[in-house]
């Protein structure tokens, strides 16, 4: 029977996160992934600062940042005007930009970088089906082959960690998945060549139908999203593409090469918060745990900071003798509490991002434009600049702060790989 001291459940950047950072704290760590192959989509472009600072504990900042594409200047505009631009230098004065990466290519990182820590630690094609965690022994999980289809098998762990994101169901503990909550507003967004001449710059058109947002992404191409009302488009994808252009159009000016689309999709926005994150041997991360408005580019970050903020706390807890309650280790309350302190401040932010792209009559239009225009002229635009960048979940505010984890850990050691 296959056996680990931390079973991961899912291997998008949450778990992938999460088993390099335990593998480099010498934990034995299985990462099973339902997929038998990297995901191909670029969901979570943005890399906020806090973001970075989580990857300094893998040691992957520097390959990110250069992959990336830098943005320094956030601009408002609206009806064809400029309202106003914020950077980051003050928020931020040794990181003074949002990178920008797609998501594929982010996860790739972290796969390659789990490897180096623990060969053999990702399993693709692995189905998380059952968890049964009911007593002090070894939690018990059912798992059954993808590719090929079929053969199930029992793995045995001291802890199971649920990363498997917004839509996974292994019957997680009473009150560690939260109620959905359906925002009544569909999008729609794609990545084509940029056109604008400003790789450095991310627009926000906030216009009466609705937003429009563009991202610059490395290799020359721009990521926009449309705010499409309350229903979700459902034409196929060429002719989304030319959907989006023609919103992009209508509203901006902006005209998009539409033969240059490398990615559309239309998507909808729920909010869902967990009441507990830990329960038993198991604890819930990640979109499973807290899945957020994606209007604002929280999500991945959030993750990240939740398994950088678990990763010392289970390895004393392993290093301990374990077998507890987890919900009964004083540091492993107050983790859950913090943890979901800042999942309701960033779903809080979200909201507020979102709520600001709905469509609104010209007269509401002209009085949102005035007051954005004011404050964007005032010391004010810092704070906003640190507000969208996740400026409260950087590393000043986790307790103890980055260095504190290096601290209390002591070095990080290679994986044994024992027990697989
Ligand atoms: C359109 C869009 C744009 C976004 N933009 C941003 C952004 O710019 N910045 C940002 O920070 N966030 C953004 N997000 C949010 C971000 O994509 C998510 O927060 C992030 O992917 C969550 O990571 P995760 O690992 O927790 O979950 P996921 O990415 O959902 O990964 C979970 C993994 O678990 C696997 N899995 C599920 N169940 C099982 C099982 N039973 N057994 C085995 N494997 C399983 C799945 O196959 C999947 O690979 C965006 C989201 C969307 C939809």
């Amino acid at each position: 029977m296959p056996s680990c001291e931390v079973l991961v459940v899912g291997g998008g950047p949450t778990g992938l996160y999460l088993g390099a950072l335990l593998a480099r704290h010498g934990v034995d760590v299985a990462v099973l992934e339902r997929r038998a192959e990297p995901s191909s989509h670029s969901r979570a472009i943005g890399l906020h600062p806090p973001a970075l600072e989580t990857l300094d504990e893998l040691d992957v900042r520097e390959e990110v940042v250069a992959a990336g594409a830098r943005v320094h200047t956030g601009e408002a505009r609206s009806r064809g005007r400029l309202l106003g631009s914020l950077t980051f230098e003050r928020a931020w004065p040794q990181n003074p930009f949002v990178l920008t990466l797609p998501q594929q290519r982010t996860e790739a990182v972290l796969e390659r970088r789990l490897a180096e820590l623990a060969p053999g630690a990702l399993r693709r094609g692995r189905e998380v089906l059952e968890v049964h965690d009911t007593g002090p022994g070894p939690v018990r999980v059912l798992v059954r082959d993808t590719a090929p289809a079929g053969a199930e098998e029992t793995w045995t762990a001291r802890v199971v960690v649920a990363a498997g994101g917004a839509h996974a169901d292994t019957g997680e503990p009473a009150g560690t998945t939260g109620r959905v909550r359906t925002y009544p507003d569909t999008y729609l967004m794609g990545d084509v060549t940029d056109a604008t001449g400003d790789p450095g710059t991310a627009a926000i058109h906030l216009e009466p139908e609705g937003v429009v947002e563009s991202f610059p992404l490395p290799g020359g191409v721009r990521r926009w999203v449309v705010h499409t009302g309350r229903s979700p488009e459902q034409s196929p994808g060429q002719e989304l593409a030319q959907r989006l252009a023609e919103i992009v159009a209508r509203r901006t000016g902006a005209v998009l090469d539409v033969g240059s689309t490398s990615m559309v999709s239309a998507f909808a926005v729920r909010c869902r918060l967990a009441e507990r994150t830990v329960a038993g041997r198991r604890v819930v991360l990640g979109d499973a745990a807290h899945e957020i408005s994606p209007i604002g580019g929280q999500g991945m970050t959030l993750g990240w900071l939740d398994a950088r903020e678990l990763v010392p706390l289970l390895v004393r807890e392993l290093r301990g003798g374990g077998g507890h309650d987890l919900a009964d280790v004083p540091g492993l309350r107050a983790f859950q509490r913090r943890r979901l302190s800042a999942a309701r401040r960033a779903a809080w932010q979200a909201g507020v991002n979102t709520r600001l792209g709905r469509p609104v009559p010209a007269v509401v239009c002209g009085a949102r434009d005035g007051l954005l225009r004011a404050v964007l002229a005032t010391p004010a635009r810092h704070g906003l600049a640190g507000a969208f960048s996740m400026r409260w979940a950087g590393a000043a505010q986790q307790p103890g702060g980055v260095q504190a984890h290096g601290r209390t850990l002591g070095p990080a050691v290679p994986a044994t790989g024992r027990g697989r």
